[in-house]
């Protein structure tokens, strides 16, 4: 069900792209275009590149997205996260790229107060959402699950790691973003201008499209799946969306709960808000954000933004209405009816 989801989703950025490139120009284009699909961290990924050797590129990225995929899954024996959830306590040692995902996840955890905690796979786990069994969990499941979530207790030295016995963590809001991030380098590193980096609706664009024009990225309409809240259009970019329609459920109860949590008391975060996008040059932290913000509620994802800067970011709240930082007032559409406020630094 979610793979559907995640497979429309992507198509819908795909379908837009496809609009946007009617308008060419004269420029005659010298590029090659080179596409690949590929099926990894659960979800399915889309890139298109545009370059001379464009698809040995596509490759090359492809690997990695597959090595990273083995070094970040959870339930993969002897995965970098495997080991540390398996360790007992034990210090144990990981690569580079475990290191540098977990302490940039540890500084947005400690920057957004816990919002976003690495922590939280056992109250996951309680809820289903790690095998596709959703229920509501009973109180003293949850209450032992929340038990073991605290960041604060995963140390880190050089690259050895070392976690309370029966703790677990799960890089799930952070890897697809650090990923984006690493096949824009990889794409940088071989002169690849011009990319569409899609992983599961984590977009990431390289450059502008081939004709010079800025690239169009839809923003899922939380209400309706076949529409977009509003077109963003921009180059160079990160645009990642947290949505409570992502992976859900409705409950015997007639509720609807979702898989962002919220770490203070381990229930499907429900505060107004029912999509964060993040939109900034660096994937991982645009990821991070969009589950953490989600979790903070629009009043102090906005507080967040005007003391931290360095990414722009569209709230949408359960009243169809939608928020905007000014840095996007001049690449943002709407459809003329939508409700909507641009938020600005105090
Ligand atoms: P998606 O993975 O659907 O694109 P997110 O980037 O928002 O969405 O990540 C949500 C995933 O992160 C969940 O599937 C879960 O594994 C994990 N998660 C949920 N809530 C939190 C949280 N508060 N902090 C850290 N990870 C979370
Ligand atoms: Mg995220």
């Amino acid at each position: 069900m979610k793979n559907q989801k995640t497979f429309l989703n992507l198509l819908f950025v795909a379908v837009l792209f496809l609009c946007g490139c009617k308008n060419t120009n004269e420029r005659t284009v010298v590029q090659t275009e080179a596409y690949a699909d590929i099926f990894a961290m659960d979800t399915y990924m889309y890139i298109r590149a545009y370059g001379e050797n464009a698809d040995t590129v596509l490759k090359i990225v492809e690997e990695r997205i597959l090595s990273l995929e083995k070094i970040f899954s959870v339930t993969e024996l002897n995965s970098d996260v495997w080991t540390v959830n398996h360790a007992d306590g034990e210090t144990v040692e990981v690569s580079d790229e475990t290191i540098s995902v977990l302490r940039s996840a540890l500084d947005i955890a400690n920057k957004t107060g816990g919002a976003l905690d690495i922590t939280l796979y056992p109250v996951l786990t309680a809820w289903g959402f790690t095998t596709e069994k959703t229920h509501i969990p009973d109180e003293f499941e949850l209450a032992e699950a929340l038990a073991l979530v605290d960041f604060g207790k995963v140390k880190i030295e050089n690259n050895s790691v070392t976690i309370p016995e029966k703790m677990n963590i799960d890089l799930g809001a952070v890897a697809k973003g650090y990923t984006s991030d690493e096949v824009v380098n990889i794409l940088h590193e071989y002169q690849i201008e011009s990319a569409l980096v899609n992983l599961g609706g984590n977009v990431h664009v390289l450059g502008t499209k081939p004709d010079g024009s800025l690239w169009k990225v839809g923003i899922r309409d939380p209400f309706d799946s076949s529409k977009t809240v509003c077109i963003v259009e921009l180059s160079d970019a990160a645009v990642i969306t947290s949505g409570n329609y992502e992976r859900c459920f409705t409950a015997e109860d007639g509720k609807k709960y979702w898989h962002i949590i919220d770490p203070s008391d381990g229930f499907p975060a429900n505060n107004g808000i029912v999509s964060v996008t993040v939109i900034g040059t660096d994937g991982l932290l645009c990821d991070a954000l969009s589950t953490a913000l989600f979790v903070l509620g629009t009043e102090r994802a906005i507080e967040y933004w005007q003391n931290n800067g360095e990414f722009e970011m569209i709230i949408v709240t359960d009243d169809a209405k939608v928020y905007y930082t000014e840095g996007l007032e001049e690449c943002i559409n709407f459809e003329a009816d939508t409700e909507r406020e641009v938020l600005h630094r105090e």
